[in-house]
């Protein structure tokens, strides 16, 4: 909004600026008075067009913010911009636990304090820059990283544990022991209800699948040289697993790890090869990589991870995806690169360990920020079917859309219950726990989220008619949704009773 004085006018003072050569000059949109008379026939589709927009869409009315003059004395506008940190109270729009007269055993005061808090955060300091990085596919700005690093959020985001401890949180809205798999269930919903898919990864989802295993296998030399930095926003770091011909046959990598003499008495590891796909890749400055252990005689010596820095022989390229370039998907090549023994995380030969219980935290993490996406597009929905007049009714007045609508709403809450099920084991299970007994329902929710993803965004693609554009749910980003499925049933079975019988 510009800071010219906004007068108050009549409906009479309006008609009277209609012309010859406009339909009009000046218009009223929910009792605001906009001067589109320089404007209008410069809009692409002629005044016609930029009055029926305007009319349609709240999002566009702002866009036309700088053309109001004034107000409508005695009206009042119906549409109000929202606090900050404001809950929806369209239908279903909000999570029942957010939703007035509706109980949850899952979450207490702590978490509504740091929902609150977290949402005006994201509204005012996150969705501003993001909703412009995802038209522009810029990366986050540091700016932005420092502000989110402040309110510790980057250490927040990997969950409850020790990286937490002594770090004011939010503010000091919720003490590091209160910390649990809900608050960062929060933060994923919160982030999710951008609806800007590519700029969800931006926001360093790189740093959520990349540090875990520093954090869970790395020496405490290793953890006290780069855990400060990256969750401080200093440094970032990303998980490169997949390559162009191993991304759900993790085992088939083939990028080779060599010890070799350093000349001065020790050793060091040298690393060949390529990956694929590898989000916030194009600025990380780490990259948590597992490699094929290439021994002297030969032999196969299983897998390593390695903690590669950027530096000679590592170049990164953008990979061009259907999303916004903001999330910044590389193509990474390593081409002798030297990695000191202090950078191994974990067991040699025991990589494959290391990187299979990372992918739990991981696939829940999506499918959170996946389960938000979904509900934000049940809220537009039915926002827009209820505002659209087609054949002089609303689009909710019609049975097959309200079947439409009744399916959304029925997959967003489904999703919903077993995802806070399945975040109430994680609270109460160990690490170890969680690889063994939620690997499964892990991947079956996965799979079922990624498939009710592409039902909503179908529904809605109808439902918004021309406007409607296919917002695609991450269904590989990953594991692949066949693979996700095959996986819950494979860990079904291995713990079938040999005696379990009809
Ligand atoms: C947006 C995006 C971001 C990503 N970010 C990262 C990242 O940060 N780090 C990283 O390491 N990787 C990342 N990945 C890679 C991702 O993990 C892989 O794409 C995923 O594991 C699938 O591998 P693939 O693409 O090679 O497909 P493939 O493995 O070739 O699979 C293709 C299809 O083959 C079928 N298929 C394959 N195997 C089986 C099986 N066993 N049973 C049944 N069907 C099967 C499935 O239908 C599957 O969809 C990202 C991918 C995307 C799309």
């Amino acid at each position: 909004m510009s800071t010219k004085e906004l007068k108050e006018y009549s409906f009479n003072d309006v008609e009277k600026h209609k012309s010859a050569g406009l339909p009009f000059k000046w218009i009223i949109i929910d009792a605001k008075v906009y001067d589109v008379s320089r404007f209008a026939n410069l809009h692409p589709g002629g005044a016609a067009v930029l009055l029926a927009k305007s009319i349609g869409e709240s999002r566009v009315i702002s866009h036309y913010a700088r053309l109001q003059i004034g107000t409508i004395a005695g009206q009042v506008e119906l549409v109000k911009p929202l606090a900050a940190d404001a809950l929806s109270t369209v239908p279903y729009a909000e999570p029942t636990w957010l939703s007035a007269g509706f109980h949850s055993p899952y979450y207490s005061e702590s978490h509504r304090r740091f929902q609150k808090a977290l949402r005006k955060f994201v509204s005012e300091v996150i969705a501003p820059e993001m909703e412009q990085c995802e038209q522009n596919g810029k990366r986050i700005s540091q700016g932005v990283i420092d502000k989110m690093a402040e309110m510790n959020i980057l250490a927040m985001r990997i969950g409850p544990g020790k990286h937490l401890k002594g770090r004011t949180l939010m503010g000091g809205v919720v003490k590091p022991e209160e910390f649990d798999y809900f608050h960062e269930l929060i933060i994923s919903f919160e982030y999710g209800r951008l609806g800007l898919r590519g700029s969800m990864d931006g926001l360093l989802s790189g740093g959520v699948i990349g540090l875990p295993p520093v954090l869970n296998y790395g020496t405490p030399e290793l953890q006290a040289r780069i855990v400060p930095d990256v969750l401080s926003g200093k440094k970032l770091i990303c998980l490169a697993v997949s390559e162009a011909f191993a991304g759900s046959d993790v085992g088939g990598l083939q990028t080779t790890a060599t010890l070799v003499q350093d000349g001065k008495g020790g050793k060091h590891w040298v690393v060949n090869g390529t990956k694929k796909w590898i989000t916030n890749g194009t600025f990380a400055d780490y990259f948590t990589t597992p490699c094929r252990v290439e021994k002297e005689d030969g032999k196969d010596g299983g897998y390593v991870v390695l903690l590669i820095q950027r530096g000679d022989g590592v170049e990164t390229r953008p990979v061009k995806t259907s999303y916004s370039a903001t999330a910044g998907t590389a193509f990474v090549m390593f081409d002798n690169v030297e990695v000191g023994l202090e950078n191994t995380i974990g067991e040699v030969g025991d990589g494959m360990r290391v990187i299979l219980s990372n992918f739990n935290h991981e696939r829940w993490m999506i499918v959170c920020v996946s389960a938000r996406t979904q509900r934000l597009i049940v809220e537009e929905c039915l926002k827009w079917a209820n505002q659209r007049i087609v054949f002089g009714k609303p689009l909710l007045s019609q049975a097959v859309v309200r079947a439409k609508i009744a399916g959304m709403m029925g997959r967003v809450e489904a999703c919903q219950g077993w995802l806070e099920s399945v975040t109430h084991q994680m609270n109460n299970m160990s690490y170890e726990d969680q690889s063994d007994k939620l690997a499964g329902q892990i991947a079956l929710l996965k799979q079922f989220i990624t498939r009710c993803g592409r039902e909503i965004a179908e529904d809605a693609t109808q439902i918004f008619g021309g406007r409607g554009i296919t917002v695609t749910s991450p269904k590989l980003l990953c594991g692949a949704e066949d693979v996700m499925g095959d996986l819950g049933v494979r860990q079904a079975m291995k713990k079938i009773p040999k005696d379990a019988r009809l």
